[in-house]
């Protein structure tokens, strides 16, 4: 074990993002550096105690150490035997936690006369409980709507399925989740026939090379890239090949880089698909034994010869193919997915097309050969498996009345209260219902979507209907609070206990290590309160949920997930305390499983699968009895479609594609690392990239300030003269109209107008959402962050510019 960093980091680990290199060659373990933050000459002589628990600041979920001191976190610790990190933390995880020390919610607010005024807990909840029971008796469920987060704890999202499916019956549940993983969970759920990773984070320790489909993982998971960069270093190091239209640090460290033109997903892995077939680097044998489709796979691809892609896909004939070889000769690839592919048009169609990769290869189920549809936020599978997303709890299909029933039967209730009538109800659609005004009550905890939903211009408009009464469960005043009827304050990461999962089903228990400041409550014991208040009960009389604790709730999981894809039956509290384990963990498997489909055999089967699967091109749902003619028993399913053109493409008058995304230093809308000195430091302002020649046409230079335009809305950000691909610009998504850094000098909370959510009020728009439109995937429902067409104008010089350069 090398331990590089005891106090504050040391490189900087702003500038070196990564760390030092540990290199280590295939099949080896990846050695341990174990890096630790204690600012302000604190030192670990000075730490009470440190208390275990995992990162919330990505979905990596880094097993790390909270530093407590006279009842406060004052700083982090990488935790050397994790199997995730092996002791490292990348820039989020070392310095985002501070960001939980300042500008926090402490007591719930109550909008009276217009504004946003302190209140009781008491006040507060009977406000949520008369409007909640009043919109029932007047409308029913229905009127009813919820939309989480990626950042609440599996307990949580648990506890609010319950609520929502036994307690009020409503379908109109979902997360953020909508807006980073739904494709995730679509595109595992069409070919395996579940949500659930097949690969684990171990392979990447032998795999002989690495794919990166629209997933620019050095700084959407740092640590990931730190492993992958150690493997760079060692011997016999593996090939990687980036699909990406910018040239990130991974494209730059890749074998191949495929600059994809924006919008060509699809057609680019149909290529890849077609190639691969046709120079015989496929498992005959598995196909047989494994796989259903196949035949009208190699149908749909074979249009797709090398030069058709490359001129759909603006990339060279010679790295398409290289590309291909890569994946047809190694016998051990990994392959990640990401927001590159999961929040374009044909998103879903475009990640099972990588799933077809692996299977027609037969790479599946065998060390080295995994496939990671990656999440974009630390608890997204928790709120895909438990449910706060829509879907039934533990992976159950809401069109299989068994599983209806067995839910049923574990709450409790009538079958019929449970809503299973129709898919549950995306994000886009939640709030569709909202500007219709069948919904009449929202509530809205841990996130952002002022900032964070696509074309704000008009969910800022849904968010001030007076139609709707809106409650916002945050730890901070955030652009959507102020739409709220009533703000309830969150306890936060470290303040509260609970589990969460991350990409590769690695379990860790995070426990409380200080107290919540203020009045400030779990939204477990809030969800738990409204359930109290509202009399929610089960056919025996108990009240409903039966917990009110989070050991109570991850136990009435573990029920709830028996026997299911995602099996937590044989996990703990106890187990879990300074360790992560990966489910399935059940009497079969005990200390968890590494590796799901050793045995090859999937979950699609007709009574056990989450979903019978859709048209991939329409979205169109295939029936129980299309899927049962099938006979798929155990085989994956082989789906295929063809390439279409997105929605909105660059055109004379907005002659750009638009691309948005994150930045290693932020998180989501900055709530928390917009208030941590490094991160807010080191990226305070939103931007613009622009290639160079596109800079050049329109005399612009790094620095100026530029107009960002499309049909929706503007921006005015800075320029950086970058290597994205010619013909695109790109925007981080991170940045809204309040600025929550510490050199802002004042709370947040003092910045809020009354009439501040207009961005026409700020001086300089530069939420990348007020560009992007309202348009989602046909199958996954997540929209399409990274399509659509802008133009850009100088508005402004640099003040660093020169004459000469103008
Ligand atoms: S990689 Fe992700 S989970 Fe790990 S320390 Fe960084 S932000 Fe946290």
């Amino acid at each position: 074990m090398t331990e590089i960093d005891r106090a504050t980091p040391d490189p900087d680990r702003i500038e070196d993002i990564w760390g030092a290199r540990t290199p280590y060659g295939a099949g080896e373990v990846w050695p341990g550096r174990v890096d630790t933050f204690l600012p302000d000459g604190t030192t670990a002589a000075d730490v009470d105690r440190w208390v275990p628990s995992a990162c919330l600041l990505c979905s990596n979920g880094c097993g790390l150490d909270i530093a407590v001191r006279d009842g406060a976190m004052v700083g982090v610790r990488g935790r050397a035997e994790d199997r995730v990190n092996h002791g490292r933390l990348g820039p989020k995880g070392l310095f985002g936690w501070q960001g939980q020390l300042r500008d926090r919610l402490t007591e719930p607010l109550i909008r009276r006369n217009g504004r946003l005024q302190p209140a009781s807990w008491e006040e507060a909840m009977t406000l949520i409980t008369d409007r909640s029971r009043q919109l029932l008796e007047e409308k029913g469920p229905l009127s009813h709507g919820f939309y989480t987060s990626g950042q609440l704890m599996l307990e949580e999202y648990y506890t609010l399925a319950v609520i929502g499916k036994a307690g009020l019956g409503t379908p109109h549940m979902d997360g953020n989740t909508r807006l980073c993983t739904a494709t995730a969970a679509a595109a595992l759920k069409e070919t395996f026939g579940a949500d659930g990773q097949p690969g684990s984070y171990t392979d990447l320790d032998s795999c002989d090379a690495v794919f990166h489909f629209g997933h620019n993982v050095a700084e959407t998971q740092t640590v990931l890239w730190a492993r992958m960069l150690d493997r760079l270093a060692g011997p016999n190091p593996p090939a990687h090949v980036t699909v990406d239209p910018r040239r990130t640090a991974v494209a730059r460290a890749s074998t191949v880089h495929l600059p994809v033109r924006p919008g060509t997903n699809l057609a680019l892995v149909n290529g890849l698909l077609r190639e691969v077939i046709s120079r015989g680097w496929i498992d005959h044998d598995y196909l047989d034994a494994h796989t259903v489709g196949f035949d009208e796979l190699a149908r749909t691809v074979e249009a797709y010869t090398p030069q058709h892609v490359a001129d759909l896909c603006d990339v060279t004939v010679r790295d398409l193919q290289a590309a291909a070889e890569i994946f047809g000769t190694h016998e051990r690839v990994v392959s990640t997915v990401l927001q590159g592919f999961y929040q374009a048009h044909q998103a879903t169609a475009a990640s099972v097309a990588v799933n077809n990769l692996h299977l027609v290869r037969g790479m599946l189920g065998r060390p080295g050969a995994g496939i990671l549809q990656m999440n974009g936020q630390p608890t997204a599978q928790n709120n895909r498996e438990c449910g706060a997303d829509g879907d039934l709890p533990g992976f159950r299909n809401w069109n299989n009345p068994q599983h209806v029933q067995q839910l049923a039967d574990l709450w409790d209730v009538d079958d019929s209260v449970i809503p299973h009538w129709a898919e549950p109800t995306h994000a886009m659609q939640i709030f569709r219902y909202v500007e219709q005004g069948s919904i009449g009550f929202l509530w809205v905890a841990g996130t952002n979507p002022a900032v964070s939903m696509p074309d704000l211009a008009r969910i800022r408009r849904i968010l001030a209907q007076d139609s709707v009464f809106l409650v916002v469960t945050d730890a901070y005043r955030t652009e959507t609070t102020e739409f709220a009827d009533v703000v309830l304050p969150a306890a936060l990461w470290g303040e509260k206990t609970g589990t969460y999962t991350n990409v590769d089903r690695t379990v860790h228990l995070s426990e409380q290590a200080v107290a919540p400041p203020g009045q400030a409550r779990s939204d477990l014991d809030i969800w738990v309160e409204y359930a109290r208040r509202m009399g929610f009960r089960n056919r025996s009389g108990q009240p409903l949920p039966t917990w009110d604790t989070a050991e109570g709730a991850f136990d009435g999981w573990r029920d709830c997930s028996r026997g299911r894809p995602c099996d937590y039956s044989a996990m703990t509290y106890d187990q879990l305390r300074g360790r992560g384990i990966q489910w399935p963990c059940n009497d079969e498997h005990p200390d968890g499983t590494e590796r799901i489909y050793t045995d090859h055999q999937f979950h699609t089967f007709d009574d056990d699968c989450e979903t019978y699967g859709h048209d991939l091109a329409t979205g169109a749902a295939v029936t129980p009895v299309e899927h049962r003619a099938v006979r798929y028993d155990g085989r994956a399913r082989l789906k295929a479609a063809a390439w279409t053109p997105p929605p909105e493409n660059p055109d004379g008058s907005y002659p750009l594609h638009l691309n948005t995304g994150r930045t290693v230093y932020q998180f989501h809308t900055r709530t928390k690392t917009g208030r941590a000195p490094e991160l807010a430091a080191a990226a305070p302002d939103a931007w613009v990239e622009l290639a160079p020649e596109d800079a050049a046409e329109h005399h612009i230079a790094d620095g100026d300030l530029v107009r960002v335009e499309s049909v929706r809305g503007h921006v005015e950000v800075p320029a950086r003269c970058t290597g994205t691909k010619p013909g695109s610009v790109f925007l981080p998504f991170h940045y809204g109209t309040l600025d929550p850094s510490p050199s802002n000098g004042a709370d947040a909370k003092d910045d809020v107008a009354e009439d501040s959510a207009d961005p026409s009020t700020s001086e300089r728009p530069h939420a990348a959402n007020e560009l992007t439109m309202t348009a989602w995937d046909p199958v996954s429902k997540q929209p399409t962050f990274k399509s659509g067409a802008v133009r850009i104008t100088r508005v402004d010089q640099s003040p660093t510019r020169t004459r000469e350069e103008d």
